[in-house]
Parts: C-alpha cells; sequence; structure tokens
C-alpha cells in the first residue's frame, strides 16, 4: 500500500464526509494505493456512526474507536500502529488541513528522501492573537531546544516514511513534538513545506491556552530524557556535586573565619548568626537530595524495559 491517511478526531461529525470525499478525490487521482484510518478519540457526538456510514461505503476507510477520550496523542499512536502504507500523513480532521497537500508531501518522502516532512501552517488562519503570537515564541523555543529547524512543530499536517511512525511511540501530549520524537529515533532527514490552512469550517479548537503552558514544560521533559535518560546520574551527580561544594566551601570559610577571629582576639559573631550559614546548610542539603535522586532515577532507567532498546537501521 502507498499511503496511509491517519486522523484523529473527536466531536467532528460535520466535517467527516467533506474531509474523506477531499482526500478521496486527490488521492485517486494520484493513481497509488492507500487506507484512510480514523481514530475516534472518544467523541459523545455522532462521529462514530459517520465513520462506520463512510467506512460501509468505501473500504479503504477504516476506524479505530476509542471508549473515551484519551487526547491526540494516544489516537495518533494507534493510528500509527494500524498503518500499513509506505507513506504516512496525518491531518486533522476539522477541514483546516488541505487534502491538495497530500500529492507533494507523498513526492517529497518518496523521492526526496525525507524522513519527515512537516507542515507550515505560513498564512495562519485562526484568527487569534492568543494563538498566533504564542505560537511564533513557542516555536522559536522549540527550534533552539531540539536543534530541528522547523517553523511549526506541532503542525497537525505531516507525512512519514512508514519506518519512522513505527520506531517512535508518541504519547501523553507528544504529539506536539512529533519531529523531536523522530530525530531522538535516528530520524535526522526532516523537511518542511508550507501547507494552505483554512479557517475551522465547524465546531470549536479543542485545545485552549494551557497547551502552551504544557508544551513547555513537556518539551523540558523531552530535553531532559533525551539528554539524559539513559545516564541521570549525569544529571542530577553533576548539579548535586556542585551545589554541595557551594555549601562545602562556604562553611570551610566559616570555620577558619571563626578560629582567624578567635585566635587574634578579634571580634566575632556566633556561626549561627550569619546568613551565610543557612546558604551553606541549603546547599549541602540540597546537594545531597540531587545525588540521592540521581541514585534512585539509575534504579529506575535500569529497570526501564527499554534500557537496551536502540534503532538498528540496517544489518548485513
Ligand atoms: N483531537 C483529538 N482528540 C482530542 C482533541 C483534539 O483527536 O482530545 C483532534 C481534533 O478533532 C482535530 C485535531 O485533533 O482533528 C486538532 O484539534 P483542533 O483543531 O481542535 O486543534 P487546533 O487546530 O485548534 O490546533
Ligand atoms: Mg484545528
Amino acid at each position: 500500500m502507498d499511503i496511509s491517511v491517519v486522523i484523529s478526531l473527536y466531536n467532528e461529525e460535520e466535517s467527516l464526509q467533506e474531509l474523506t470525499d477531499g482526500i478521496r478525490s486527490v488521492i485517486e487521482k494520484m493513481g497509488v494505493t492507500y487506507e484512510i484510518i480514523m481514530v475516534n478519540d472518544g467523541s459523545t457526538d455522532s462521529s462514530w456512526k459517520k465513520i462506520k456510514e463512510l467506512s460501509g461505503s468505501n473500504n479503504n476507510i477504516k476506524g479505530i474507536c476509542f471508549r473515551r477520550n484519551y487526547g491526540k496523542s494516544a489516537a495518533l499512536y494507534c493510528g500509527f500502529e494500524a498503518a500499513q502504507g509506505e507513506v504516512v500523513i496525518t491531518m486533522d480532521a476539522d477541514l483546516q488541513d488541505d487534502p491538495n497537500e497530500i500529492p507533494e508531501l507523498f513526492r517529497m518522502i518518496k523521492e526526496d528522501g525525507y524522513d519527515l516532512v512537516s507542515g507550515w501552517k505560513k498564512k495562519r488562519l485562526d484568527n487569534k492573537l492568543s494563538k498566533n503570537l504564542p505560537s511564533k515564541i513557542y516555536n522559536a523555543t522549540a527550534r533552539k531546544v531540539t536543534g530541528i529547524k522547523l517553523h511549526d512543530m506541532n503542525c497537525g499536517l505531516k507525512a512519514y516514511r512508514n519506518e519512522v511512525v513505527k520506531n517512535i511511540e508518541v504519547y501523553g501530549e507528544m504529539h506536539r513534538y512529533i519531529p523531536y520524537l523522530a530525530k531522538n529515533a535516528g530520524f535526522s532527514n526532516i523537511g518542511e513545506k508550507v501547507v494552505q490552512h483554512h479557517v475551522r469550517k465547524f465546531g470549536k479548537s479543542k485545545f485552549g491556552l494551557d497547551r502552551f503552558v504544557n508544551g513547555y514544560l513537556d518539551l523540558i521533559s523531552l530535553w531532559f530524557l533525551s539528554r539524559f535518560g539513559k545516564k541521570p546520574m549525569h544529571f542530577f551527580g553533576l548539579v548535586g556535586s556542585f551545589t554541595f561544594l557551594i555549601g562545602f566551601v562556604i562553611t570551610i570559610w566559616l570555620i577558619i573565619e571563626k578560629i582567624v577571629c578567635q585566635a587574634q582576639g578579634l571580634k566575632f559573631r556566633a556561626v549561627t548568626d550569619q546568613p551565610l550559614f543557612y546558604l551553606a546548610l541549603v546547599a549541602l542539603i540540597i546537594g545531597v537530595q540531587l545525588f540521592l535522586t540521581g541514585f534512585l532515577a539509575e534504579l529506575v532507567s535500569r529497570n526501564a524495559t527499554e534500557r537496551n532498546s536502540y534503532h538498528i537501521r540496517e544489518r548485513i
């Protein structure tokens, strides 16, 4: 099979007919084999009924239905697991992504040899400053942290080589960082394509402003995991030792100062009357705690089932 289109959707009943019609007419013109996998993320409207209807009239359309709402990452994960096409394309279900981008995305994966091509909604039509400005800042941060030069990391419209989606595990709310997950799995040939973006025709956006707060937290987690996931002590041990050292040096200083003052008969304060003493105390305790956290983290990572899972490209 050539193309799998994976669509995660939550309460998008009005859009589904137009969406599948659009995708089908574009792909059928390309003359390739395809499947459309619709993952119903626990919709409370009649989306699933609609999907069953669509699937009944066209056997390229497949559906997965969650019992409850798990989130876009979970939906994509299951869609990826089921995808059989050589090229996997993800799209949002709200008609904001344009199916006419599919042929070029397909070509970029097949001919230009990209592992992943991400859409870039250069002209965003969400008509909300609350979305556009934070999104710019957020993408700039993501570029810095991940080292992937994408303008629109979280774009729903993306294309992947099949191998990529089978080698990454989207979980939590990590769908925002799939290119980063791919890069960490060794798929670094990541491209970008400017895509058309449309206004949302029906329903309303499922993500609020909290996406940015959570987005930042997830970015920090991923950064940490990719750098120190397999060797946490290198992080906690370093920071812990440094903090401990600060406390230790201050303590020595306090002791020497007191002895010197005493010996020369100068006036001196009790050690516990000095602010520095408390700084030293806090630094020593935190330093030791960080160190112990490092040991615990090592125990956790030693027990992780994937402690020895590597992405092997080929063997001869
Ligand atoms: N979505 C989902 N599960 C959720 C929330 C959203 O599958 O819990 C789907 C939603 O139906 C849509 C896509 O994710 O197909 C993108 O959502 P939305 O359009 O609300 O995001 P925005 O365009 O505002 O970034
Ligand atoms: Mg949308």
